[in-house]
C-alpha cells in the first residue's frame, strides 16, 4: 500500500480510501489524476482543461487560491477527506457567500 497518508491535513484520507465502488457502473467514474497520477472517482474530482485532479492535487500544483478560484460547480464537488477540513470549511464559507451576495 502506498503511504501517502504522512502529512495529511486533518479530515484528509489517503486517495485510495476516496474511491467508493458499490456497482459495476462506477468503474467507468474512475478517472487518473493529473497531478499524483492515483485514481480518484470523476464525480469528487476538479476537471479542468481536460485534466482530472484531486482537489488537494491541484491546491499542491497551482495553490489553494487557485483552487478556490475554480468554479462553484467544481468546488461543490470535493470531499473532505480529499482537501481536509480547513480547506474544506473555506470553500464551504466561500460558497455560502456566494448564495447570499
Ligand atoms: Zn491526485
Amino acid at each position: 500500500m502506498p503511504t501517502d497518508n504522512k502529512g495529511l491535513e486533518p479530515g484528509q484520507l489517503p486517495h485510495d480510501q476516496l474511491i467508493d465502488l458499490q456497482r459495476a457502473h462506477d468503474v467507468r467514474s474512475l478517472k487518473e489524476c493529473h497531478g499524483c497520477r492515483q485514481i480518484g472517482q470523476a464525480p469528487a474530482m476538479l476537471h479542468v482543461d481536460v485534466l482530472w485532479y484531486h482537489g488537494r492535487c491541484y491546491a499542491e500544483a497551482y495553490s489553494e487560491a487557485a483552487l478556490q478560484s475554480l468554479p462553484p460547480r467544481q468546488l461543490c464537488r470535493l470531499q473532505i477527506g480529499d482537501v481536509g477540513l480547513k480547506l474544506a470549511r473555506r470553500i464551504i464559507e466561500q460558497l455560502s457567500e456566494r448564495d447570499h451576495a
